[in-house]
């Protein structure tokens, strides 16, 4: 068969999987971008008096992200499908059968796709705040000044292209399980929509332990949205404490959020 023959059958047998796609990776979004903003702006959590910033994101943000968002999962979904394609040709190493590698290999694999996000999302992060790209990679990202759930896939196509790279960057790396992409999907996007959310959910006792801070927290990664500088890291700090770019006021800040307003406010009355 020649060429161009092969790949009309490929594209005529993956086709099919195009909405399925799309679908799967929309519904994640909206799911835990719904369930985020119902918890945390409907109802009455207990986490009112941690809120990051005092000012309140307006509805036309909420729509201008949600509309951003989508137009990230069709490039997600794009990405998703030229992979599939390539996979046929022999591209990429996916596996099917659990047994084939071990449950020990698929837990392994499934950090190990974390944890090189998390230094992938780092550098490419840093890298879109330099001159050359922030306009036309990241500013989208950053119009939202007071992040919300829906700020989460709210990226440029530029943007949301890079972040869509970790997948065929992995699978070229060790054999990936289905199973190891959907456990990093999820953690990926809970994660995410948590870091926009506007509110601290993480124990103030967190920041003094040197082990515990090096997980990220809200407060950084909103402190990043105001500050356009510091913060880069996605999952962990430890790329941000090793390179000198945490924020200089993120530990600080950190407390007083995790204090409570109420109590910010008793203690600068008392003062
Ligand atoms: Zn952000
Ligand atoms: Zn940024």
């Amino acid at each position: 068969m020649c060429f161009q023959d092969q790949l009309l059958t490929y594209l005529s047998e993956l086709g099919p999987k195009i909405p399925v796609i799309f679908l799967i990776d929309f519904l994640r979004y909206l799911a835990f971008a719904s369930l985020a903003f119902l918890f945390f702006y409907i109802w009455k959590h207990p986490f009112q008096n941690r809120k990051i910033q005092n000012k309140f994101a307006t509805n036309a943000q909420f729509r201008r992200e949600f509309l951003y968002s989508v137009s990230s999962v069709v490039v997600y979904t794009a990405v998703t499908f030229v992979v599939l394609v390539l996979r046929k040709y022999g591209y990429f190493q996916f596996y099917e059968r659990i047994e084939d590698h071990g449950w020990t290999y698929l837990i392994l694999s499934t950090l190990l796709i974390l944890a090189i996000q998390d230094f992938y999302f780092y550098w490419t992060h840093r890298l879109m705040h330099t001159r050359w790209l922030f306009k036309i990679v990241h500013k989208v990202h950053h119009d939202s000044l007071i992040p919300s759930p829906w700020t989460a896939y709210s990226f440029s196509v530029w943007e949301a292209l890079i972040h869509a790279l970790i997948l065929p960057i992995i699978a070229t790396l060790f054999p990936v399980h289905p199973l190891a992409l959907l456990v990093f999907m999820t953690f990926q996007i809970i994660r995410n929509v948590l870091g926009h959310s506007g509110y601290e959910i993480f124990p103030s006792w967190m920041i003094s332990n040197r082990i515990l801070k090096l997980i990220n927290t809200n407060t950084n990664h909103d402190m990043h949205h105001q500050s356009f500088r510091y913060n880069y890291g996605l999952y962990t700090t430890i790329w941000d404490y090793v390179f000198g770019t945490v924020h200089p006021k993120y530990e600080e800040t950190f407390a007083e959020i995790t204090r409570g307003k109420s109590e910010q406010v008793q203690l600068q009355e008392s003062n």
